[in-house]
């Protein structure tokens, strides 16, 4: 890495998508810091859907439309694991089902964790760096009205329909940032929220003990940090964050998210149907840029990416 490089902090589809922006003009300058709060053992497996969706999206095998699982996949495995009486609610593929496996199987040989990410990465021939946040299990849990569920309990088994109540992150308190994390941040020239969910995506990463200090040991340095917000006209493209939002008492609003960030960040993005709530954000403290973020395919990817490291100039 050169004294150019990124850190790229981020969940699953939204992160993935900016992500794979940012790899188009970084190459190996990019590292990419996922959240590993949505992590899950199935069928013995370690299955680590945000570090996985945004290896599919800068592998370019992302199923279009979804943006997780690998696209043209099947399902025979599932299908027979579901013959077998096995919970089949969160469906595997079998090509995605292969990355689980031999995760699993090198896990269980002794490797750690960001090892083991690296070198399946490696494997798909990944330019960019995709970081686990910990090598130390950190699980995100859902309060809901039947009491605590585990994140993929809540999000893909009751589809997001309980109201959230109460979040933590279990196992955080233990977790530090990896050496190459601490590393990425200490070689950063900027930094970058990608437009995922403040509180399930982005705040377990936050949550990690030490992150904050690495976020701001970068600040004092002069490096900018930047956000780009997951909400557009108050709703999210995708999934819970809005409800979410809401439920625990922020507002649903691009102006909410940057209320979340406001100490921790000196640039924010808002897509242009919020324009009109630019000048609010300034008055916590960050500039703004005010653009479309909708991010449709690999132009307009690569067009936000762009506008994102230009502003950081
Ligand atoms: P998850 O882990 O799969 O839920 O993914 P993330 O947390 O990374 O992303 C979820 C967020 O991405 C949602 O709040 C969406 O509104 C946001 N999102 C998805 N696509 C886009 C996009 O094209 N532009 C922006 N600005 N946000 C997006
Ligand atoms: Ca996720």
């Amino acid at each position: 890495m050169g004294g150019h490089s990124v850190v790229a902090l981020a969940g699953g589809v939204g992160g993935a998508k900016l992500a794979e922006g940012l790899a188009a003009h970084l190459g190996d300058r990019l590292s990419v810091v996922v959240n590993t709060g949505d992590d899950c053992e199935r069928h013995g497996l370690l299955v680590m859907p945000d570090h996985d969706t945004v290896l599919y999206n800068l592998a370019g095998l992302e199923q279009a439309g979804l943006g997780w699982g690998v696209e043209g996949d099947t399902y025979a495995a599932m299908n027979q694991l579901a013959a077998y009486g096995e919970e089949a609610w969160f469906r595997l593929g079998d090509r995605d089902l292969a990355l689980h496996v031999a995760r699993t199987a090198r896990l269980r040989a002794g490797g750690r964790l960001t090892d083991v990410c690296l070198g399946l990465q490696r494997a798909l021939g990944l330019a960019a760096r995709i970081l686990p946040m910990s090598d130390v299990p950190v699980r995100t849990q859902v309060r809901t009205a039947d009491g605590w569920l585990e994140f993929q309990e809540y999000f893909v088994h009751q589809r997001q329909t309980p109201d959230v109540l109460e979040l933590r992150f279990d196992g955080a308190l233990d977790a530090s940032p990896t050496p190459e994390v601490a590393a990425a941040f200490g070689e950063a020239s900027s930094i970058v929220l990608c437009p995922s969910n403040p509180l399930v995506s982005i705040g377990p990463i936050l949550a990690v003990p030490g992150m904050r200090s690495l976020l701001a040991a970068a600040r004092a340095r002069g490096v900018p940090v930047v956000a780009v917000s997951p909400i557009i006209g108050g709703h999210a493209l995708k999934g819970p964050a809005d409800r979410m939002l809401a439920a625990l008492g922020h507002e649903s609003s691009a102006l909410g998210v940057a209320r979340l960030y406001a100490d921790l960040v000196d640039v924010f993005v808002l897509d242009a149907v919020d324009a009109d709530e630019a000048l609010v954000v300034e008055t916590l403290g960050m500039r703004t840029l005010v653009t479309n973020t909708i991010m449709t395919d690999d132009a307009s990817r690569a067009r936000l990416a762009g506008e994102v490291l230009t502003a950081l100039r």
